[in-house]
């Protein structure tokens, strides 16, 4: 598990133009830069075959962090596949630096779901190097079918499953997951904070989130003050 680039003032899960967001890669780094943010972890949609130049993204990516000074990680957003894989191919599993798991499209069977998420936990966080593991939005599957209240229990076992292996949890703000995570006990140092973001207004939220809930940074002479007390936000969830 590598947690560097979940440290001080992050902005996680953002989609581009290049898939169903309205903002292009540059607009990123522009707003980033507005708010204060230190460092983006991109996580864009993939397939095994994506309709969308994923190598040209990486380096425009690369490209205008270096013009801009921010820090940048490649991250991919991957769909749970029911043979326990997940749609990405070999050589952009490579190129990333985080991986999503996402139950998107998942077919109606909770056995199926939770062999395949064992399955792929397995494998994905084999050898992981330096590359993390999200389950993003994680309980959609169980939100979309309304199975979160009468399935909490196979819910939690699949946090704690996760957690075991590695996996962070998201606290994803664009699906409002929150409080099941929090209530289910997930580990502070497990969680991470995702915008989700496709437009302005998901970066606004994302930033009005961090205002109500993260002390606010002091700025002081040092010039290092925005990482300290920012703080990350799994630990500040716990008071
Ligand atoms: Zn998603
Ligand atoms: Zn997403």
């Amino acid at each position: 598990m590598k947690s560097s680039m979940f440290r001080g003032a992050y902005l996680f899960h953002v989609h581009t133009d290049r898939t169903d967001g309205k903002l292009s890669v540059q607009d990123y780094f522009t707003l980033a830069g507005q708010y204060g943010v230190s460092s983006i972890v991109f996580l864009e949609h993939i397939r095994k075959a994506p309709n969308y130049d994923v190598e040209a993204f990486i380096s425009e990516i690369k490209y205008t962090a270096q013009m801009t000074g921010l820090t940048a990680s490649i991250g991919f957003e991957a769909k749970l596949l029911p043979d326990g894989i997940l749609d990405i191919s070999e050589s952009h599993l490579a190129l990333a630096e985080v991986i999503g798991i996402a139950e998107h499209g998942f077919p109606d069977d909770l056995t199926v779901l939770k062999w395949a998420f064992s399955t792929a936990l397995n494998s994905y966080t084999r050898d992981l190097g330096n590359k993390s593991v999200v389950w993003v939005h994680p309980g959609l599957w169980f939100r979309k079918r309304g199975l979160m209240h009468s399935h909490y229990q196979d819910y939690c076992s699949m946090l704690n499953e996760a957690q075991d292996a590695g996996v962070f949890i998201e606290n994803n703000l664009r699906y409002g997951l929150v409080d099941e995570s929090l209530s289910a006990g997930v580990a502070p140092s497990s969680l991470v904070l995702g915008a989700d973001a496709h437009a302005q207004e998901d970066l606004q939220r994302w930033r009005d989130w961090r205002t109500s809930n993260l002390p606010q940074p002091i700025l002081a002479d040092d010039g290092d003050s925005l990482d300290r007390d920012m703080g990350s936000v799994s630990g500040l969830l716990t008071t």
